[in-house]
């Protein structure tokens, strides 16, 4: 008897109190009759593992977990689901690093991206051509040291490099060099992909482009990366790493802006981020950054209370350099002397190129140490147009999170609206500004009671936007209702439903997603 279950079974988690996992049906039985059977568990090791994510706020129990050793695998899989007179749900799992279920598949099976290859890292680097073919589960940690090896990197990343290439490409990919080189999604000239209807197929701008572009930032509806093509460009060696203070948002904006336009960008750093620290947080609960020492803290510390700001904003950048030291102090410099930062607050480190673009890990480390990594994570992300971001910095970081004294960090920086394909799923403001900001509310629950108090802060903060009809898109975006969907398609709605019928006619893929209920 096969069977699906609808979204009501996810279960809502609260902090460490795991409800026990519904208890679905079964898979259809002739499915370990198939040659893939000895690649699928049913075991409760296998499940457990399989039933949450990194958010760890909802938990749902898949049927079964699929080991594939090739993506012939995953194929057979998906076919049979097809051929099943009542499809079941697949979901790919990457490192599960999602914060809302969307890697789960409650009743169905979880395909365990991670055993592809046998344990092989399937990365191939064409040096001539500048490209590197890899796995849609490899980690891109695993990319940057497969690559260098050659003297070359992918040239877009994400802050955190312990996400799989599949992840990151179904979402977009977005970190401090998408200003000059757009989301990871853009940096991608090929995928192999093993569709909703179980067929293998390759794709890229000019071959299959409906399920290439589609597939970008799709959130895993149309099929699985199983082979992604990604842009190389020469690697440095070292990078000049700066934190710049500011306790005036508008500078702070303006600076920014200044360093992701057209001009600064050419000759500037080559990645720029930023983020807020709201005035309590400087110096209550555990430190996450070792990038400041206590000194620093205490002196930025004297700076909010002075200014009287509620706020202190850091520019974060970066500048890439091979050998010459001299010659990247004056570019510094040069770049330096433009901005306004508080005088004097100009924080610096020179690390390994390796160092810089794995620096999360060392953030990791930190938490697991003080134990709050492994914590629920009620993270909201959004994109924010830039006609518009002082509104929300007086509404929402001033205002709704102003108060509060939340573990975690607070991201917000701009990219350059032409660097992004409007041709793919990923969705961004439907505005015509040219720079928009993306502001991650990275928070985690540490206390009893912290993850209702942050969800219903989260609430607060999207019904602000609408209210103040602040064009917002959620980034990594989670909703429970299909109008939810609707409205955050926007224009590229139709498209959506027209390609999921497709590509996945059965809604049997991603179904943590929530946006197609499956079948029932
Ligand atoms: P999973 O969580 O396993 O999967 C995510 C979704 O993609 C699911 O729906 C899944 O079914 C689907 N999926 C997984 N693999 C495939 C595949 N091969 N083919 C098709 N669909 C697939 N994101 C950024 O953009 N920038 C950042 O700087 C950033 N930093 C982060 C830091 C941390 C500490 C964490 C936990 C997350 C961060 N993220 C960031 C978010 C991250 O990109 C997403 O959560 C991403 O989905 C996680 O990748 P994953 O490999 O664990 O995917």
């Amino acid at each position: 008897v096969a069977f699906l279950i609808g979204m009501t079974s996810f279960l809502f988690v609260v902090a460490g109190q795991i409800s026990p996992l519904p208890s679905g049906g079964q898979l259809p039985g002739d499915l370990f009759a198939l040659n893939i059977a000895s690649k699928i568990r049913t075991d409760r090791n296998a499940t457990t593992m399989a039933s949450s994510d990194f958010g760890r706020i909802m938990e749902a129990a898949p049927e079964a977990v699929l080991h594939p050793a090739t993506p012939a695998d995953i194929a057979a899989l998906i076919r049979f689901s097809t051929s099943s007179p009542a499809p079941f749900p697949v979901a790919p799992r990457g490192q599960g690093h999602s914060a809302r279920g969307q890697s789960l598949a409650p009743g169905g099976v979880v395909v365990d991206m991670r055993a592809l290859g046998h344990g092989h890292r399937r990365i191939n680097v064409s040096v001539g051509a500048g490209y590197v073919d890899a796995g849609g589960e490899q980690l891109w940690i695993d990319i940057l040291h497969a690559t260098l090896q050659h003297g070359l990197a992918p040239r877009a990343w994400t802050d955190y490099l312990r996400l799989t290439v599949g992840g990151t490409l179904s979402n977009a990919g977005i970190g401090g060099q998408a200003f000059r080189h757009g989301p990871q999604i853009t940096n991608v000239q090929e995928l192999d992909v093993v569709t909703g209807t179980g067929q293998l197929v390759t794709c890229s701008r000019d071959k299959s482009p409906d399920l290439f572009f589609a597939v970008l930032g799709g959130l895993g509806q149309f099929g699985v990366i199983t082979r992604a093509r990604i842009v190389l460009e020469p690697a440095a060696k070292r990078a000049r790493w700066v934190r710049l203070a500011y306790t005036d948002v508008t500078t702070f904006t303006r600076d920014q802006e200044l360093l992701i336009s057209k001009k600064a960008s050419e000759a500037g750093f080559d990645y720029v981020e930023g983020q807020v620290q709201l005035n309590r947080t400087l110096l209550e609960g555990p430190e996450s950054t070792p990038f400041f020492s206590s000194a620093d803290i205490s002196r930025l510390a004297g700076l909010v209370s002075r200014s009287g700001s509620g706020a202190i904003y850091f520019i974060e950048a970066a500048m890439y350099y091979d050998e010459a030291t001299t010659s990247v102090d004056k570019k510094l410099e040069a770049v330096l002397e433009q901005l306004s930062f508080m005088p004097g607050f100009v924080f610096m480190k020179d690390v390994t190129y390796v160092q810089f673009l794995d620096r999360v890990r060392m953030e990791e480390e930190v938490l697991q140490s003080v134990g709050v990594w492994d914590v629920p994570h009620p993270w909201l992300n959004l994109f924010v147009p830039r006609s518009r971001i002082i509104d929300f910095d007086t509404g929402v970081l001033k205002g709704i999170l102003g108060g509060t004294n939340p573990v975690g960090v607070i991201l917000m920086y701009p990219m350059n609206t032409n660097k992004w394909d409007g041709r793919m799923t990923a969705v961004v403001p439907q505005t015509d500004e040219e720079v928009f900001y993306t502001v991650g509310l990275l928070r985690s629950a540490v206390a009893v009671g912290d993850v209702e108090r942050l969800e219903r802060e989260n609430e607060a903060v999207l019904a602000f936007c609408t209210k103040e009809a602040i064009q917002c898109k959620q980034y990594l975006p989670h909703y429970t209702k299909q109008d939810g969907w609707r409205r955050h398609f926007g224009a590229k709605w139709d498209r959506t439903v027209e390609l999921k019928a497709k590509y996945d006619p059965h809604k049997i893929m991603a179904p943590g997603q929530t946006i197609f209920r499956s079948p029932t």
